[in-house]
């Protein structure tokens, strides 16, 4: 794995100051490490946030590539930087900053393709962590995956979402406050939907809640029971990724894990759901409780 690929441009495609629809880099500050290129705008002090957001970054994709065998972003083939944009999350946070930046304000944290199909990363002023960073970035080394299977998305959304917030606290070091576990209530709030379900895979009819729509994040505690209860080497749930043919998640945890053992353990994990998510630990039901309050 090359650290930092020979000759990568730099193209930022958002921040137009002045109405033009031209990106002005003038107005922008922008830092590079490996394949990342961190932009904000020039009028806020974001540079340590670039700074440790990169580092994150660096490390996830040297996880990404090196130990588990996932691929660089389309972006580097096409000799470009992977731009991450830090911004006001305005949607969010509506009137809570009163400083608007350069860029959209109905962004959040996400990856998405610029308008050269290019992959791009935001990331909100507020509560970026090393989690969500993580998070994000472990999305950039799913993108070469997903993308070539986006006709079955209602069948991966759920495992990619449940996936990335796993390894984010997976890979989160011991003195770092995981913030990932906070939707856990959402499974016990829904107990009689099935694991795929998601806002773009669900019944018509289904309400558009909250708790529905955003129950696949919350799906990282069976990934996590899968592994720390159950024993299930944490490789299988990466290795999925490495797969070139057509996959479903469920299918795929059900055939690799064994039919009588996954049937035994996704019982156990009900259960454990049921008696105050008796598997995680006290730090991570601290998260849960605070947002459940909210
Ligand atoms: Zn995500």
């Amino acid at each position: 794995m090359d650290s930092e690929p020979p000759g990568l441009r730099i193209k930022p495609l958002f921040g137009d100051g002045d109405g033009d629809k031209i990106p002005d880099i003038e107005l922008m500050e922008v830092r590079t490490l490996g394949i990342f290129a961190v932009w904000w705008d020039k009028r806020f002090e974001w540079e340590s946030r670039a700074n440790f957001i990169l580092k994150t970054l660096y490390k996830v994709r040297e996880d990404c590539i090196k130990n588990l065998g996932m691929s660089d972003p389309k972006n580097v083939r096409l000799g470009f930087y992977l731009n991450v944009y830090i911004h006001d999350s305005d949607l969010y946070y509506s009137g809570s900053t009163k400083k608007d930046d350069l860029f959209p304000d109905k962004w959040y944290a996400m990856v998405k393709d610029n308008r050269m199909g290019l992959p791009y990363m935001t990331l909100p002023w507020q509560d970026t962590d090393g989690d969500l960073v993580r998070h994000e970035g472990f999305h950039v080394f799913q993108n070469e995956w997903y993308r070539k299977r986006t006709k079955q998305w209602h069948e991966l959304g759920w495992y990619i979402e449940a996936s990335a917030s796993w390894y984010a606290a997976d890979r989160a070091n011991q003195k770092e406050s995981v913030t990932s576990y906070e939707r856990v209530h959402f499974i016990t709030a829904n107990p009689h939907l099935a694991i795929w379900h998601t806002e773009h895979n669900k019944k018509i009819g289904d309400p558009n809640e909250k708790e529905l729509n955003q129950r696949q994040y919350a799906l990282e505690c069976y990934l996590f029971f899968l592994c720390e209860v159950c024993n299930v080497p944490k490789n299988i749930i990466t290795d999925i990724f490495k797969i070139k043919d057509k996959v479903n998640p469920a299918e795929y945890l059900f055939r690799k894990i064994g039919s009588q053992n996954l049937r035994e353990f996704f019982t156990y994990w009900a259960a454990c759901n049921t008696d105050d998510f008796s598997y995680l630990s006290n730090v991570q039901k601290k998260i849960y409780r605070y947002t459940k309050v909210e």
